[in-house]
């Protein structure tokens, strides 16, 4: 999954780590070593807390480097240890910063999502402070004092007066960190010129050359190093030829700046409403709930305008920021210079460079994706969260945080307003906002130039009878296409299913072709003529006759997007058709380049997976084609109906975003499934009108909590006991309902037995007395995840 600030980093093993530990500051030294104390320290790895002897005084939340058997690890400091283990204690190895560098509300933060999601403070650390981030020791205080030299003294609690006031903001540190290497930092892209080719090229530019060819001219710059396993020199000499140019990313948004981004916009009544209603000095939690285009956007600029003018920091969530080009634009015109941006897409460099920012208080608006809520931002004024509904807030790894429900901790905690967007709010949000939890605020009206797409269901069950057989592309999806690329205008087809074929099975015997690692089919791969597992990677060429049966009478089952492009070029020779999913964007930005060239008008079909669904918009597309809207609804889990219909709304406000008016053609086997008639009709209100209460029948979110315990083995049986002892344990807490232990949905992954429990309460009160009662054991075969958006897996 990755993403963040600087993603899940894990820290022993990786090379920068060893660069960082040989350049950071000099070991403890001598002097102090009579004043060390036992002290709980968290390492970086699934262990419990150790102690080993650091300096009295020490403040919990500094890193350490410590010896665990043959290497050396990342720790952070917990507090004293009162009852040290009666065995003889390492000394920690170096003290890797003067005082704690993170805003002390920051770490109340830390402390409860620790608690709440059961992983410790060194888990969540790496995910606010990149690794590389160090401080100087040779940083002169007022006095001239170094930092260095109350170290040596032992001075420990005068380290940490002069970290308050640093934090605080009464002591200036401007050279407190290491900046090695990131002047002028910040997110490079490179582009291919127009330029001709160079007369002689070498095999490494070539391959720079064909890198970017492939990404559809545009790459960032750490990205297309990586790819090509080369060094900037080989950009640097296809640049002063002209053939590439090297494009800043702040200068990249302001050429991508629409007409008009820097001017602030007359809000209109409602807009101004919503403003209004956001009390600035105190916490308060809204759900901005509108359509798409509705002006939600501009809600939130104003509101982050008056708390800049304040003097207080924002925090914007998006849920992934390379869909939001424009995003990026808006805000670096309307607030230019003060805007850092954390986001996967930037090498280790890039990210320390603005978290540095951050921790040095030079960019008080800090935009990023999931792990940004832990972004090292002191005295929030407010906290927005785009797109709340967005499963990609919550991280599937441990640790298993989401950001969404630690951004309303956030704001709480800083005693600031928090907003949550959302044309296609989560039903726990909107439960909320319904029961007077959270400030419900309204955007209903469309601007000019926005008008809602009109959405006709195509009922495959009529084009099957019709047909006599399975109907890909309807009759009036491919007039519609017709007619709207005649017109030189854009179509989009979603399929949520790549690969060409979705399984093999036999005629003869029935049997499929599944993974021998996993409780998976295998998916055909026609470009790459192999069969995959989408799970583990696992791949074999396609046999020619059955593995079971020796039967010559193969057939594929489901038609996945590979296959779609390839009838799509059958039926449209002519058209420019672009595929957008999984196996054609993997190089980073390779999508954003897709996408920018769709916008650009050079795609006439663009056809993918749920990829497409968002961030951009195609001022040509006036065709949305959804060939099979009932695909997630058989996913085995309680939030297939409104996954489903947040993706079909999604999906359908693409083609409303043009100046020309869009149509929606939308297909499916069962046009009467709420999800489906919602969808439709473009009735948030409606679909939650009708979702909610069967949720309430059925006790799930957001009427109930859930936790889900899982576990493997590499047999049944040893996936099974962890989590019977476990369910044992917790019969005695009361208020919890138990479910299972039992198969997981996909039961077997690499070779590993999958179970899982479930345990729902009422609240989310009896849950974490359940994490008291059944403490799990950091490493151990089960682990939790709270507040579950996966059940499917
Ligand atoms: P959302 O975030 O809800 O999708 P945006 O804030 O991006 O909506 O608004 C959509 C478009 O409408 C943008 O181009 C924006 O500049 C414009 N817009 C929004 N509010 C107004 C307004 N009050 N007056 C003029 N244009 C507006
Ligand atoms: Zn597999």
């Amino acid at each position: 999954m990755g993403g963040g600030i600087c993603g899940y980093a894990v820290y022993p093993g990786s090379g920068g780590v060893r660069e960082f530990f040989a350049g950071a500051a000099a070991a403890l030294s001598s002097p102090c070593m009579d004043s060390l104390i036992p002290t709980r320290i968290e390492l970086a790895r699934p262990i419990p807390p150790l102690t080993y002897l650091a300096p009295a005084g020490l403040q919990p939340g500094t890193r350490v480097e410590v010896r665990l058997r043959a290497g050396r690890t990342l720790g952070v400091v917990l507090g004293p240890d009162p009852a040290p283990p009666a065995v003889k204690l390492k000394p920690v190895d170096a003290v890797l910063d003067p005082f704690p560098l993170l805003p002390p509300r920051l770490w109340e933060l830390l402390d409860f999502a620790g608690r709440y999601y059961g992983c410790g403070l060194a888990h969540l650390l790496p995910l606010c402070l990149p690794q590389a981030v160090a401080a100087d020791w040779e940083t002169p205080l007022p006095s001239g004092t170094r930092l260095c030299d109350l170290r040596d003294a032992g001075d420990w609690p005068g380290l940490a007066q002069a970290g308050a006031a640093w934090q605080a903001g009464t002591l200036d540190l401007p050279t407190l960190f290491h900046r090695r290497g990131l002047r002028g930092a910040g997110v490079t892209e490179v582009r291919r010129t127009a330029a001709p080719n160079p007369p002689r090229v070498t095999p490494t530019q070539a391959k720079v050359l064909l890198a970017l060819e492939g990404a559809g001219g545009a790459m960032l710059e750490a990205a297309l190093l990586e790819a090509c396993a080369v060094g900037p020199g080989v950009l640097a000499n296809l640049v002063k030829q002209g053939v590439l140019e090297r494009v800043k990313r702040l200068d990249l948004m302001s050429q991508r700046r629409e007409e008009g981004a820097d001017r602030a916009v007359v809000l209109n009544e409602e807009q101004r409403r919503a403003v209004a209603a956001v009390d600035l000095d105190a916490f308060s939690a809204s759900l901005l709930y509108g359509i798409t285009g509705s002006g939600k956007t501009e809600v939130y600029l104003e509101l982050a305008g008056r708390v800049l003018a304040k003097g207080r920091r924002v925090l914007w969530l998006v849920p992934e920021i390379g869909l939001t080009p424009r995003l990026l634009a808006r805000l670096e015109a309307r607030f230019p210079g003060k805007v850092a941006v954390g986001h996967a897409g930037l090498n280790a460099t890039e990210r320390q460079a603005d978290v540095l920012r951050l921790l040095q208080d030079e960019a008080p608006l800090f935009v990023g994706v999931r792990n940004a809520v832990l972004a090292p931002l002191k005295d929030i004024g407010l906290v927005i969260v785009d797109e709340e509904q967005e499963g990609s807030y919550k991280s599937e790894e441990h640790p298993r945080i989401n950001a969404r429900d630690l951004a309303v901790k956030r704001a709480q905690l800083e005693g600031c307003p928090v907003v949550l967007g959302s044309a296609t709010p989560s039903l726990e949000s909107w439960h909320a906002a319904q029961n007077g939890r959270y400030h419900l605020l309204r955007l209903m009206e469309r601007p000019a130039g926005v008008t809602l797409p009109t959405v006709k269901v195509v009922d495959l069950r009529e084009c099957f009878k019709e047909e006599r057989k399975k109907v890909v592309f309807s009759p009036l999806l491919l007039k519609g296409m017709r007619e709207a690329l005649s017109l030189g205008q854009q179509c989009l087809l979603l399929l949520n299913r790549r690969g060409f074929e979705n399984f093999w099975m036999c005629r003869a015997c029935g049997k499929t072709f599944d993974c021998p690692h996993c409780a998976l089919s295998l998916t055909y791969h026609k470009g790459a003529y192999r069969l995959r597992c989408h799970l583990c990677g696992y791949e074999t060429a396609p046999p020619e006759v059955c593995i079971h049966c020796g039967a010559e009478h193969l057939r594929g089952v489901g038609e996945g997007t590979e296959q779609i492009e390839d009838q799509l070029r059958a039926l449209f020779p002519e058209a420019r058709i672009l595929r957008l999913d999984r196996d054609t964007t993997t190089r980073r930005g390779s999508l954003e380049a897709g996408l920018l060239a769709a916008e650009e008008g050079a795609v006439d079909i663009l056809v993918g997976t749920q990829m497409l669904a968002k961030g951009h918009t195609f001022p040509k597309l006036t065709l949305v084609g959804i060939l099979n809207a009932d695909m997630g609804l058989k996913i085995p889990d309680f939030r297939a109906a409104e996954r489903t219909f947040q993706l079909l709304t999604q999906v359908a406000g693409r083609a409303g975003r043009a100046e020309l008016s869009g149509r929606v053609l939308l297909q499916t086997y069962s046009p009467d499934h709420p999800a489906i008639v919602h969808a439709v009709a473009q009735n948030f209100e409606g679909f939650a009108a009708e979702e909610l209460p069967y949720r309430e029948a059925l006790g799930y979110p957001p009427y109930a909590a859930m936790s889900l315990y899982r576990s493997e083995g590499d047999s049944p049986r040893e996936a099974l006991e962890p989590l019977r002892a476990l369910r044992a344990r917790l019969e005695t807490v009361p208020g919890l309902r138990l479910l299972g232990p039992l198969e997981s949905p996909i039961a077997k992954v690499k070779d590993r037995y999958r179970m899982q429990l479930i345990v729902k309460a009422a609240s989310r009160g009896p849950l974490g007395e359940a994490m008291r009662a059944a403490p799990l054991e950091p490493g151990g075969a089960v682990t939790l995840d709270r507040d579950p958006l996966q059940f499917g897996v």
